[in-house]
């Protein structure tokens, strides 16, 4: 076997220097626990990012994939096969809104086909170039291509790219009089929208909000776009996670665990914008790919059924139970934000900048967690994590957080 620091300095010798990996090379998983090349065991709260919700290994995806691929790997989007044809089907009969569905590969690819989309919604109503203004909001995340990177607010992804594609506004996210300042010109064609911000720190919409901009979007006939991306397949305690605002979106964005660990994004497109993109108008050469439809459409089931959103249920009240029983004892967290099981733990002004530190911590005492920025630890763990193993995960966070403040 190759030897851990063998593989590292593989990394930093031949791949773009784009990440900063913290120092393990994992081998295998099952569940919610996951394996390195030395043999050290963690459990894992991150899933790969909010992917992995049924955690490593899951059974049934594992039988789904296999069984693809022992019939056929790959036909592009010229010829129809099986599994990208059910699953767009499923995908647009269990999301209440959708009338159709495109299949990609990525979150990225799918927002960029929502910004194409509402582009093309716009100049199909005539719109003029500079009537086809997309709005989108601080601290949100949108992918990294160049125009979804330009639908990101935040500087710090954009820096050094310019010029970036024109046509975006940015506006704070929780403030509804913003928005309405920003769409009073009358030149906006959508408004696109996290539920749950993510990467910007795990901050959910306030209630009501996703419905006042939904008002905005019908005063000014805007399109509402929602990227569920991260916060969407059940992580929240329902399918998709405006079910629980109560709006009607035209356009919702899926990736991260759609796939169950699987490269695969969706963008389904409501009764409004369906029947826009005709022949030649948007394509990709992998989207929709066999293997990873076949695992998508279990994984689909499986997030979506009530098993799924109990447990959510129940271990978001763990987690946060548990989250504020250790904050109590060692003052660490200003707060404790987002919806079901997508937490963010806000550390004090006088931890700020602390999160990489305190997962390097983490990981050095068997447990792989996320921050969301600098200052904010972000729980995203499978969906179908039981209670012993949260604990488990969440007695290594308090080793690990006791370790960090010793050494202080
Ligand atoms: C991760 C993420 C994306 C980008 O997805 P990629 O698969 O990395 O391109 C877009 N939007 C949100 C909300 C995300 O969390």
């Amino acid at each position: 076997m190759t030897a851990a620091s063998e593989l590292i300095a593989c990394a930093k010798r031949y791949t773009l220097s784009v990440y900063r990996q913290r120092e393990l090379v994992l081998e295998r998983g099952q569940g919610v626990r996951v394996w390195d090349t030395e043999g050290r065991q963690y459990v894992d709260l991150s899933a790969g990012i909010a992917v992995c919700s049924l955690g490593h290994n899951d059974p049934d995806l594992v039988a789904a994939l296999v069984e693809q691929a022992g019939k056929l790997w790959h036909t592009s989007n010229i010829f129809y096969s099986e599994p990208p044809l059910r699953l767009a089907q499923e995908l647009v009969e269990s999301s209440r809104f959708a009338s159709r569905a495109f299949l990609c590969n990525s979150g990225a690819e799918a927002n960029e086909a929502a910004i194409k989309l509402v582009r093309k919604w716009a100049a199909d109503q005539g719109r003029s170039a500079d009537n086809r203004v997309i709005v989108t909001f601080r601290g949100s995340f949108h992918g990294r291509t160049l125009a979804t990177v330009t639908a990101t607010a935040q500087p710090k992804y954009q820096e050094g790219y310019e010029p970036l594609p024109g046509g975006f506004r940015y506006v704070d996210f929780n403030d509804i009089a913003a928005l309405e300042a920003a769409m009073a010109a009358g030149d906006v064609a959508a408004v696109m929208i996290e539920p749950v911000q993510g990467e910007g720190g795990v901050v959910p919409a306030a209630p009501g909000y996703l419905q006042a901009i939904q008002a905005l979007c019908r005063k000014h006939d805007a399109l509402l776009v929602l990227d569920e991306i991260q916060c969407g397949m059940g992580r929240t305690g329902t399918l998709f996670a405006h079910w629980q605002d109560g709006v009607s979106p035209d356009i919702v964005t899926l990736a991260k665990a759609l796939g169950g660990g699987m490269p695969i994004g969706a963008m389904l497109a409501g009764p409004r914008v369906a029947e826009v993109m005709q022949f030649g108008a948007h394509g990709t050469t992998f989207g929709g790919n066999p293997l990873a439809a076949a695992v998508a459409r279990v994984a689909l089931a499986k997030l979506g059924s009530e098993a799924i959103a109990e447990n959510v249920q129940r271990q978001a009240a763990a987690l946060r139970a548990a989250l504020a029983r250790l904050d109590a004892e060692l003052g660490l967290f200003s707060e404790l934000r987002g919806r079901g099981l997508m937490l963010g733990a806000v550390l004090r002004p006088q931890y700020a900048g602390q999160a990489g530190v305190i997962l390097d911590q983490c990981a050095a005492h068997g447990l792989l967690l996320l921050q969301a920025g600098p200052d904010v630890l972000r729980f995203v763990p499978a969906l179908n994590i039981t209670g012993e193993e949260l604990a488990e995960g969440l007695w290594r966070l308090e080793q690990a957080l006791r370790a960090w403040l010793a050494a202080r």
